[in-house]
C-alpha cells in the first residue's frame, strides 16, 4: 500500500517538473514515506531524520516532507515539531492527493507545515501514478479497515473501509493492459469485504469475475484477504477464472482460539483450517502464504505450540513472521502480561525454522515441473541470470536473454531453496 503510495507521489513530483536523482544527497527534496505498524519500522524513520539533518545543514535549501501513516498519530507529529523542527512538510495518509498545494506553500514559507486530517473523505480519483514496474501493477480497490484487530493501528491510521467504485477500477486496469501490463494486484487491507461499502450489489468475486474478462491482462493476484470472510464463492472464482493466480495470502496470526478471540480475528483455527483444506479440493496446485505474530499479550508456550501445530497442518508456501509490537492506542497495548522479550525472541526463531522447513519441503516437490514465469529483471548476483515469479508467486531464477523481461515465460524447476527456485528456459 505504502509503495503504491510512493509511485502516486513520485508522479506528482513528475508532473511538477521534478526529477528523480541517483544519490540523495543530490536531491533538492526528500520525502520519507512512513509505515508504523510495527516500531522497528518508526525507528528506522527517527534513525533516518538524524541523518538528514545533517544534509540539511550542508544544504539548507533541501527540503524535507514527511507522511504517511505514522503521521496520522498526533503524538509523532509532535515529536517531529518538538525534536526535528527542520522539517518542513508534514502530512498524512488522507490528504495525499494535496501534496502538490501542500509543497508548493511549505517551500514558500519558513518553518514546518502540518497538515493532517484526522478523516478519510471521498476517494480521490484520477490521481497519476508513476509505475515502477512495466509489465506489473498494483491497483486499489478499497481503502482503510473496519476490523480492529486488536493489535493493529491500521483502521486509525487509513480510516473506515470503503470500497472504489467497480467501473473506476475496470478502466485503470483497462489503461493499464492497454500500456502492456500483464499483471495486476487488486491492494485493500481486507479486499474479501470489497463493495459493502458501495450501493450497488457487487462482491469481491464478482469484481474477480469482471477484471478476468480485460483482453491483455494475463494474470491477478490481491492482497490481503480475512480469513474470517474468505467465501466459497471467491474459491470458486480463484478455481474458475483462469487468469486469477493460484496463490493466496491469508494472513492466520496465531493458531491459539483464546489468543485469535483476544486478536479480535473472528475465526478459529479449526474454521480457519477447514477453509484452507476445501480451498486446496477445489484449486489443488494454490500456494498459501500468511502471516504470524509471536508474542502477542498472554501468550503462553501452549499457545505458541498451537500456532505451530496449526502452521504444520496449514503447510504454507511462506510467511512473514512478526515479533508482537505494541501499537499505542490499540487494546494490546493496554493488556496485562505483556510476554517478556527473550521468551518472544525464543519462539520467534523456533516459528522461522519451521515454517523455512515446510517452505523448502514445497519448493522441493517443484522440481521437474514447468512453470510459467513472469520475467521482472536481471538477477542482482548474475549479469546472465533473469529473475521471476511464478504465478503461485515463488521467485525463480535462470539462464536467459535480457529481451525476455516483461514477457511470461516457461521455465523448467532444477533446484529448489527455501526462498527461491532455480531453472532452465524450456524452448
Ligand atoms: N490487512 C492485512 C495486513 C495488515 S498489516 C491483514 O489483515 O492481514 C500486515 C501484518 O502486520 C499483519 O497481518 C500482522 O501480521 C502484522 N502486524 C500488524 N500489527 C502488528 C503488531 N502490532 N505487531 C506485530 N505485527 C503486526
Ligand atoms: Fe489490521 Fe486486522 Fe485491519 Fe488487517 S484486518 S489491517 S490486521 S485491523
Amino acid at each position: 500500500m505504502n509503495f503504491h503510495d510512493s509511485e502516486k507521489l513520485s508522479a506528482m513530483l513528475q508532473q511538477m517538473g521534478y526529477l528523480e536523482t541517483e544519490r540523495k544527497e543530490q536531491a533538492d527534496l526528500i520525502i520519507i514515506n512512513t509505515c508504523c505498524v510495527r516500531e522497528n519500522a518508526e525507528l528506522k524513520v527517527y534513525g533516518n531524520l538524524g541523518e538528514l539533518k545533517r544534509m540539511k545543514q550542508n544544504n539548507p535549501n533541501l527540503v524535507l516532507a514527511i507522511c504517511g501513516c505514522m503521521m496520522q498519530q498526533k503524538h509523532v507529529v509532535e515529536k517531529i515539531q518538538r525534536s526535528y523542527p527542520f522539517v518542513d512538510l508534514v502530512f498524512g495518509t488522507h490528504n495525499i492527493h494535496r501534496f502538490p498545494e501542500l509543497l508548493n506553500n511549505a517551500s514558500q514559507m519558513e518553518g514546518l507545515l502540518v497538515e493532517v486530517w484526522d478523516h478519510e473523505e471521498d476517494i480521490p480519483e484520477d490521481l497519476p501514478v508513476q509505475r515502477k514496474f512495466s509489465s506489473k501493477a498494483f491497483v486499489n480497490i478499497m481503502y482503510g479497515c473496519n476490523n480492529f484487530c486488536s493489535y493493529c493501528i491500521v483502521p486509525y491510521t487509513r480510516g473506515r473501509e470503503r470500497s472504489r467504485e467497480p467501473e473506476k477500477i475496470i478502466e485503470e486496469v483497462t489503461n493499464l493492459a492497454n500500456a502492456g501490463t500483464l499483471e495486476i494486484t487488486l491492494l485493500g487491507q481486507n479486499v474479501n469485504s470489497y463493495g459493502k461499502t458501495l450501493d450497488k450489489e457487487i462482491d469481491f468475486a464478482d469484481l474477480l469475475t469482471l477484471i478476468n474478462q480485460i483482453p491483455g491482462i494475463q494474470r491477478i493476484r490481491f492482497m490481503t484477504s480475512h480469513p474470517a470472510d474468505f467465501s466459497e464463492k471467491l474459491m470458486d472464482a480463484i478455481a474458475n477464472l483462469e487468469k486469477v493466480s493460484p496463490h493466496i495470502h491469508l494472513p492466520v496470526q496465531a493458531g491459539s482460539d483464546r489468543i485469535l478471540k483476544a486478536m479480535n480475528r473472528k475465526y478459529t483455527s479449526d474454521q480457519y483450517l477447514k477453509k484452507i483444506e476445501l480451498l486446496k479440493t477445489k484449486v489443488p496446485e494454490i500456494a498459501i502464504s500468511t502471516d504470524i505474530i509471536v508474542g502477542f499479550p498472554g501468550e503462553t508456550e501452549d499457545d505458541f505450540l498451537d500456532t505451530l501445530d496449526l502452521i504444520r497442518k496449514a503447510e504454507y508456501d511462506s510467511a512473514f513472521t512478526f515479533l508482537y509490537s505494541i501499537r499505542t492506542g490499540t487494546p494490546a497495548a493496554n493488556m496485562e502480561e505483556q510476554v517478556p522479550d527473550e521468551d518472544k525472541m525464543q519462539r520467534f526463531n523456533r516459528l522461522v525454522e519451521l515454517v523455512n522447513e515446510i517452505g523448502l519441503r514445497k519448493n522441493l516437490s517443484l522440481i521437474g515441473k514447468t512453470m510459467p514465469v513472469l520475467v521482472e529483471g536481471i538477477s542482482k548476483n548474475n549479469a546472465n541470470r533473469l529473475t521471476g515469479r511464478t504465478d503461485t508467486h515463488k521467485l525463480v531464477n535462470f539462464d536467459g536473454p535480457e529481451y525476455y523481461i516483461g514477457k511470461i515465460v516457461p521455465v523448467k524447476i532444477t533446484e529448489a531453496k527455501t526462498f527461491s527456485l532455480l531453472g532452465t528456459l524450456e524452448e
